[in-house]
């Protein structure tokens, strides 16, 4: 078969359709491209397409199209699972020079953006008017809203008000053979299959989404935010428990234990006990009253679960001061280790504890640390894997990494909360659905693209990517009862 990166018919079409200005084909640019926030996979892609409009994008996604050329979108590349890694002699589309705030409607309590709009951006268009973007990933200074539908991204106050997915209203988006569609509607609800419920989530699978409509929430009349230390981080993970069957849902319950509030401390002004075992971050809003009774309640229950001291964010600058801890923990870890892996699985919250010493075993045995920081309120956990790439410890690392993952699932949980599958977890797909939940899962995959040119090789294992040999086919029921047809 001839190779894309020699037949260059495609590229001169590219560079045709957007302009020379528009497509990088230099090699040392190029690399810029070659991999995520996951930085251990990397491929360099064949061309980097810089379109400027929906238009230019589903120009773009025709020439691929027309020559068989895989593609793959890309935000701001922020991504921790190898979801925006580029295919070998295919094409990265990325979405950055899409960036307008289209229209903010506070009368609707609506914002109409582009993809390449930063999360933090549109909660800043909207503060004006009093409302905000409730979804805050950690990275919500630089990553996208198009990287936060592809990945149904999270963040720290997901526990009280949902992920992207519940923050989405219509979304415009370029399917593979690059038709312009629609998906969902102004209103909330919508007749049908949920077909934008399915695009979100679909890590950049279904096809590129070019127009966002997302929800925007009244800011809360009053926020009050603690830091609860304790002795063990069993005793922590026994709080967030208690906290929620308490039935209190506060706006956010993060976690961080020794190691991280160590990587923190190493890297900014912080305000965590350097030697406690485990810090909760509790922050609760709402109607002043309610938030001062449950906000008692809450340090009753972790002082009864053993917390040995409370700090309680006295202004709006402390309260942010405890946020930065938190939300640089990732990059924090850099100081103390030069090489890590992010883990992202869910355990159901009454687990927390005992997945957490499981996790503590697993290190020792693997002779690796492994710092937590996480959302342990929606029982999301983020162990950070540290290695050294230097002195031959990234295998362990991965493995080690992978392990904990599928731990996840053991205990009933799910192989990610909010970072995607991507290229890192494909392999452990089997380990949570079977054979038929896979195949229809690829049926959907194929309704969008047939031809399997959008962002291929992700969420999905292959033989190629997991060292496995392909099982026998067998029919699906539904295809064996003649209802459907395998493409
Ligand atoms: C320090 C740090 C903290 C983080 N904290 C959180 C957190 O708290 N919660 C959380 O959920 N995530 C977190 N993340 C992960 C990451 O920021 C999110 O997954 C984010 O949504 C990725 O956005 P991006 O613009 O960087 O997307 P990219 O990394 O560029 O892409 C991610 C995926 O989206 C696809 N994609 C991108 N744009 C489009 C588009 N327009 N149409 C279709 N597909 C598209 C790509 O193909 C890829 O599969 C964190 C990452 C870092 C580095």
């Amino acid at each position: 078969m001839t190779s894309h990166a020699i037949d260059t018919g495609w590229l001169a079409e590219l560079l045709a359709t957007l302009g020379p200005d528009n497509v990088i084909t230099d090699p040392a640019r190029l690399r810029t491209y070659e991999c995520d926030g996951l930085t251990g996979y990397r491929v360099v892609p064949a061309a980097v397409a810089l379109p400027r409009s929906t238009a230019e994008v589903a120009a773009a996604v025709r020439v691929c199209a027309g020559h068989g050329i895989p593609f793959v979108a890309r935000g701001a590349g922020t991504g921790l699972s190898g979801g925006a890694l580029p295919v070998a002699d295919g094409i990265v589309i990325s979405l950055q020079r899409l960036r307008r705030i289209i229209e903010v409607d506070p009368v609707n309590l609506c914002a109409v953006v582009e993809p390449g709009v930063t999360n933090l951006d549109i909660s800043r268009a909207a503060a004006p008017y009093g409302l905000y973007y409730a979804p805050n990933p950690s990275s919500q200074q630089v990553c996208t809203i198009g990287g936060n539908v592809a990945e149904n991204s999270g963040g720290a106050h997901c526990l009280k008000y949902g992920f992207t997915v519940n923050h989405v209203l219509e979304a415009e988006v370029v399917l593979a053979d690059g038709t312009v569609t629609t998906l969902g509607g102004p209103a909330q609800y919508q007749p049908g299959f949920d077909l934008l419920g399915a695009f979100i989530g679909s890590e950049g699978t279904l096809g590129i989404v070019t127009r966002i409509t997302v929800r925007l929430l009244a800011k809360p009349a009053h926020v009050e935010t603690m830091v609860a230390d304790f002795a063990t981080v069993a005793g922590a993970g026994d709080a967030v428990t208690a906290i929620v069957a308490a039935g209190i849902v506060p706006a956010a319950i993060e976690m961080l234990d020794n190691l991280a509030i160590q990587a923190v401390g190493a890297s900014t002004h912080s305000v965590y006990t350097a030697d406690t075992a485990a810090a909760l971050v509790v922050e609760l809003d709402g109607p002043p009253d309610d938030v001062a009774e449950q906000f008692d309640h809450v340090q009753r229950i972790c002082r009864a679960q053993g917390s040995t001291k409370i700090m309680v964010a006295a202004d709006p600058a402390e309260r942010a001061l405890i946020w930065q801890g938190r939300k640089a923990a990732f990059a924090a870890v850099g100081r103390i280790s030069s090489n890590y892996f992010v883990q992202d699985g869910v355990v159901p919250r009454g687990r927390l504890a005992e997945v957490l010493d499981r996790i503590g075993a697993m290190a020792d045995t693997a002779g690796l640390r492994v710092a937590n920081v996480f959302h342990a309120g929606d029982g999301n956990l983020h162990p950070l894997v540290l290695y050294c790439e230097a002195d031959g410890e990234h295998d362990r690392a991965e493995r080690l990494s992978s392990e904990i993952a599928e731990l996840c699932v053991e205990l009933g949980g799910s192989l990610s909360g909010e970072h995607g599958i991507g290229t890192d977890k494909a392999c452990s797909m089997p380990r949570m659905f079977g054979e038929d939940d896979l195949a229809t899962m690829l049926r959907l995959r194929a309704a969008f693209d047939p031809d399997g040119l959008c962002n291929p090789g992700k969420v999905f294992p292959t033989p190629r990517l997991c060292g496995e040999r392909p099982g026998p086919y067998r029919p699906h029921p539904l295809e064996a009862a003649g209802v459907i047809e395998r493409l």
